[in-house]
């Protein structure tokens, strides 16, 4: 694809979204944002300075008590429209998604249909933010919880579900009366500011939803460090989220991290070997393996493994690389080409240590081929190391307590799975792995806006999703009432 067929490339540079109103960066600073696949500048998108960044929690700031006061009909029907925006716009939203991330057509349109479910969930939660009754000890005494919201709350995105990952922060938080400071990704901060735009286009009143891309850290520190910040919610890497981790700590600020993954997805001898190879598939190549959740990991039972390789190297080799706006493309481009280098060292260190590579392991430009690396052991950085990339490991295990053992060998938990057909099996592998989300008889990737989505370990801390999102988005607070006088001890 040359610069002329990038279809929706932005010719303006793409402003700052500050109380409501869009505006360039105070500073005058824009960044070039590339197509992954041609590499050409896609956008120019204006970089907010500290300035801006104190400016939109002002203006969140100062819209907190308005919107936290709406009536949950006036929240609902905001978010609903929202949702309707959506559907309204996704052919627009669609070449953003596939032109600014690489992400393919099918990918894009997930990202798009799963926005309209999460907006109409959020939408259904604002009803519930709900406390409870608590029996007292006193007599005469009522007690009650009543959540509130936090009041400002600043999400950081990561580039690989752009649209998705970010709106599912900004939707819940608004449905739980708080007002958002969004800072995407540098490389996906036009469908970032699109959220923008639907929510203006929803009537979203000024202030509850500024959206500011800018240098990552200079943001970062003024988010994490402002008092009027009362939670950041980050999704991306388990490097930055440590960082983040540790500035919390020092300000006490409430954080859920949403970070990366090396997800096991154990196969034993009497799954089914077609089913098998199509789910591993499916949960390494969708999105060319930029997903926190990849299946990354296979580790298949000593009885299947051979015949596993050949079907699932097999598979591999077939998938559709290319255009990502082509309909049938499987494997699109990865976020920018120097991603390559990652994968092709964790291919040269594993071979070098034994492995035995079954296809792949090049690349043309930012296209990386499907690759496969079987007799993968511990010593080879791919068995620890996220590659987020369109490569996994095949493990072998002796039996079902070795693919256990493999598989919690990780500093990370994110996702995992189990494919068999014994249920007691699968429920007891699933019971001890460690790892925030297990799938039985299906691959790791997967994801619906009302679950308690994240990880364990070095994968997360708190959840996103539904009533989880709305408890993390919330405070929790106790209110007793005295009915007549209570006696005092002096
Ligand atoms: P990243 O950590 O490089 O960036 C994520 C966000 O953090 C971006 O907006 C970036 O600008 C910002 N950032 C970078 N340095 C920062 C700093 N010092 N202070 C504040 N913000 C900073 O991650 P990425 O490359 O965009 O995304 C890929 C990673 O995200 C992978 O590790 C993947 O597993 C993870 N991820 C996790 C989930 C999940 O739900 N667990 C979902 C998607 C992606």
């Amino acid at each position: 694809m040359s610069a002329n067929d990038i279809k929706t490339a932005v010719k303006e540079t793409s402003p700052l979204f500050i109380d409501g109103v869009w505006r360039p960066g105070s500073e005058q600073q824009a960044s070039e944002d590339l197509n992954p696949l041609t590499g050409e500048v896609y956008a120019f998108v204006a970089q907010a300075s500290a300035q801006d960044v104190k400016d939109a929690i002002e203006a969140a700031y100062r819209a907190r008590e308005g919107w936290r006061n709406k009536l949950a009909s006036e929240k609902e029907a905001i978010l609903i429209k929202a949702a309707d925006v959506v559907a309204a716009r996704t052919d627009e939203l669609r070449d953003v998604i596939i032109e600014e991330s690489g992400s393919v057509f099918g990918k894009a349109m997930f990202e798009i249909s799963y926005c309209v479910d999460l907006l109409r969930v959020a939408a259904g939660l604002v009803r519930q933010v709900t406390g409870e009754t608590l029996p007292m000890t006193m007599p005469g005494q009522l007690g009650m919880t009543v959540r509130q919201p936090l009041g400002v709350i600043a999400g950081i995105a990561p580039f690989n579900a752009p649209f998705l990952l970010a709106m599912k922060k900004v939707a819940f938080a608004l449905a739980a009366g708080n007002t958002f400071v969004l800072k995407p990704s540098e490389y996906t901060s036009v469908i970032g500011l699109k959220i923008a735009s639907i929510f203006e286009e929803a009537g979203l009143p000024a202030g509850v939803l500024n959206v500011i891309p800018g240098p990552s850290e200079m943001v970062g520190e003024i988010l994490m460090s402002d008092p009027r910040v009362k939670m950041v919610t980050f999704t991306g890497s388990t490097r930055v989220g440590r960082l983040l981790a540790a500035q919390a700590g020092k300000n006490l600020k409430r954080l859920t991290l949403e970070m990366g993954g090396k997800n096991p997805f154990i196969i034993l001898n009497d799954a089914d070997l077609d089913y098998a190879v199509d789910a591993a598939a499916f949960g390494i190549y969708f999105h060319q393996g930029q997903v926190c959740m990849a299946s990354s990991r296979i580790i298949v039972e000593a009885g299947l493994f051979d015949s596993f390789c050949t079907k699932f190297a097999a598979k591999a080799k077939s998938l559709k690389t290319g255009d990502p706006h082509d309909p049938s493309t499987i494997v699109g481009p990865l976020i920018r080409e120097s991603q390559c280098a990652v994968i092709n060292e964790h291919v040269r260190d594993a071979v070098a240590k034994g492995a035995k590579l079954l296809c792949g392991g090049k690349h043309e430009g930012a296209l990386y081929a499907p690759t496969v690396l079987a007799e993968v052991t511990s010593e080879m950085k791919v068995y620890g190391e996220e590659s987020f990339g369109p490569i996994t490991s095949v493990i072998r295990a002796a039996d079902s307590e070795d693919a256990l053992r493999i598989a919690n060998d990780t500093s990370y938990g994110l996702s995992s799975a189990v494919m068999t057909n014994d249920l007691q099996k699968a429920f007891d592998l699933a019971l001890r792995l460690e790892a925030g989300m297990v799938h039985i008889n299906n691959c790791t990737v997967a994801d619906e806006p009302h679950v308690p989505f994240g990880g364990v370990k070095s994968s997360g801390v708190g959840r996103e999703g539904g009533h989880a999102s709305m408890d993390e988005m919330t405070e929790l607070k106790w209110i007793t009432t005295q009915l007549g006088k209570r006696g005092f001890p002096f």
